[in-house]
C-alpha cells in the first residue's frame, strides 16, 4: 500500500492512552481476562502497534473478525492467545490452525471444514463454539446447539477452548434483551459443560457490557471501542465521563486561506454562501479519507483557536471552513478530533454531526492518512 507522508494530514495514535484504557477496562472486570479487539486495523488505529500496546497493558487475548487479520498479526510477531470469529466457507482455516489461532464455529457445516483442515495440518484445532443467544447474526441457534456440541465432542481433530456469544443491545442499559440473552447463554454453556466440554473461556461482553454489566463478564471481556477511548453510546456518557482517553487525534495542515467577497458560494451545490466579506480556509481532508460527507455543514474542526463547522459540502479530498476574518495561515493546524483537552472536538462530536456512531468515525479514516505513533 502507498505510504503517505504526514505533511497534509495525520492521525496521531497515543498508545499510552490505549494502555491506560486497557488498564481501566481491566479494573472494570477484575475477575475476567481481557481480549483486545483489533479487527478492522484496530478500528483504524493500526492493528499491530495497538495489539502490542494492549498486551503490554495486560490484555491476555487478541480478537479479530477475519482469519486473515489474525494471520497478519501472527506474521508481524504478535503471540499469545488469539481468536477470529468471522467464518466464511473456504477460509484459510489450515493456516489459522497452524498459527495457533482459535477459530469460531457456529454450526456443523463449519465444524466439518475445520476438522478437514486440522487433519490436513496434522494438528488439533482450537475452536470456540458461538451461540446465537438472540443477536440474530452468526452463531448456533439454541435448537441446533446439542447437535453441534455433540459433534464437536466426537471430533478428535478439535478441542473446544471457548463458548461464546454476542449481545445485541448492551449499549442500551436496561434493554430487556440483555437479561434474556444472558439467561440463554447460561443455559447453553451449562448444557455444553454437562455434555463434557471444559472451556478455557466463556464470554459475551463487549465494551458497553464491560463498562456497565458485571454479570456479563464471565471469564473474558472483548473490548474494542472503549479501548480506543470512545464511548460506545451517548447514553452511557462521554469517554471522559467513563474514565477513557481518546487514542486518535486527526489533524490536517490548512492548505490555503483566502479573502472572498460577500455572497460567495462555497463548495459543490453552493450550500454555503458567505454573508459578508470573509476568509475561507481549506482543510485538505475529505470523504476519500473517511470524513463523512453526511456531516457537511455540521462537522466541527478547531482552527485558528475556534471550533468552526465545515462550510458547505465535504468533498472527496477537501472541505472549507469560514474563518470569519480570523488570521489563519497555510500550514496552521486544523484539528478535527482528539481527546478534547485543547478545545478540539472529539470523534463523538463527529458521530453526532454525521448521525452515526464513534466506531464508524475512526474506523473509516482512510489509508491516505498516515498513522503517527506517539
Ligand atoms: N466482539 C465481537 C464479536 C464484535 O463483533 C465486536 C465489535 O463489533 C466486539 C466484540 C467489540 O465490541 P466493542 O467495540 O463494542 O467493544
Amino acid at each position: 500500500m502507498t505510504q503517505y507522508p504526514a505533511g497534509r494530514a495525520r492521525a496521531e495514535i497515543d498508545l499510552g492512552a490505549l494502555r491506560a484504557n486497557v488498564r481501566t477496562l481491566r479494573a472494570c472486570s477484575p475477575g475476567a481476562q481481557l481480549m483486545a479487539v483489533v479487527k478492522a486495523d484496530a478500528y483504524g488505529h493500526g492493528a499491530v502497534p495497538c495489539a502490542r500496546a494492549a498486551q503490554e497493558a495486560g490484555a491476555a487475548w487478541i480478537g479479530t473478525a477475519t482469519p486473515h487479520e489474525a494471520l497478519a498479526l501472527r506474521a508481524a510477531g504478535i503471540g499469545g492467545p488469539m481468536m477470529c470469529w468471522l467464518w466464511t466457507p473456504g477460509g484459510p482455516w489450515r493456516e489459522a490452525i497452524e498459527a495457533d489461532i482459535d477459530v469460531s464455529v457456529s454450526g456443523t457445516w463449519a465444524l466439518r471444514e475445520v476438522v478437514e483442515a486440522a487433519r490436513g495440518a496434522g494438528l488439533t484445532a482450537r475452536i470456540q463454539l458461538k451461540a446465537d443467544t438472540g443477536l440474530g447474526r452468526n452463531g448456533c441457534q439454541p435448537a441446533d446447539w446439542p447437535e453441534l456440541v455433540h459433534a464437536a465432542l466426537a471430533a478428535p481433530e478439535v478441542t473446544v477452548t471457548g463458548l461464546w456469544s454476542h449481545l445485541a443491545c448492551a449499549d442500551e442499559p436496561g434493554h430487556p434483551s440483555i437479561a434474556a440473552q444472558l439467561s440463554v447463554f447460561q443455559e447453553m454453556t451449562a448444557f455444553a459443560e454437562k455434555a463434557g466440554i471444559t472451556p478455557e473461556v466463556r464470554h459475551i461482553a463487549n465494551s458497553p457490557a464491560t463498562l456497565t454489566l458485571p454479570e456479563s463478564h464471565f471469564d473474558l471481556v472483548r473490548t474494542g471501542i472503549a479501548m480506543y477511548g470512545i464511548s460506545p453510546a451517548p447514553e452511557l456518557g462521554t469517554a471522559r465521563e467513563l474514565g477513557l482517553r481518546p487514542v486518535m487525534t486527526l489533524s490536517a495542515s490548512v492548505a490555503l486561506a483566502k479573502q472572498v467577497p460577500a455572497g460567495h458560494g462555497v463548495s459543490y451545490g453552493h450550500h454555503y454562501v458567505t454573508k459578508s466579506e470573509t476568509t475561507l480556509g481549506l482543510v485538505p481532508l475529505g470523504y476519500a479519507d473517511g470524513i463523512p460527507r453526511h456531516a457537511s455543514g455540521r462537522g466541527p474542526v478547531l482552527v485558528g483557536g475556534k471550533v468552526r463547522t465545515a462550510a458547505g459540502r465535504i468533498a472527496m479530498d477537501q472541505f472549507v471552513v469560514d474563518l470569519e476574518g480570523d488570521r489563519v495561515e497555510p500550514g496552521d493546524r486544523a484539528v478535527l478530533f482528539g481527546p478534547g483537552d485543547h478545545g478540539e472536538p472529539t470523534a463523538e462530536d463527529w458521530a453526532r454531526a454525521a448521525d452515526t456512531i464513534g466506531y464508524e468515525i475512526v474506523t473509516r479514516i482512510g489509508s491516505r492518512v498516515p498513522r503517527v505513533y506517539v
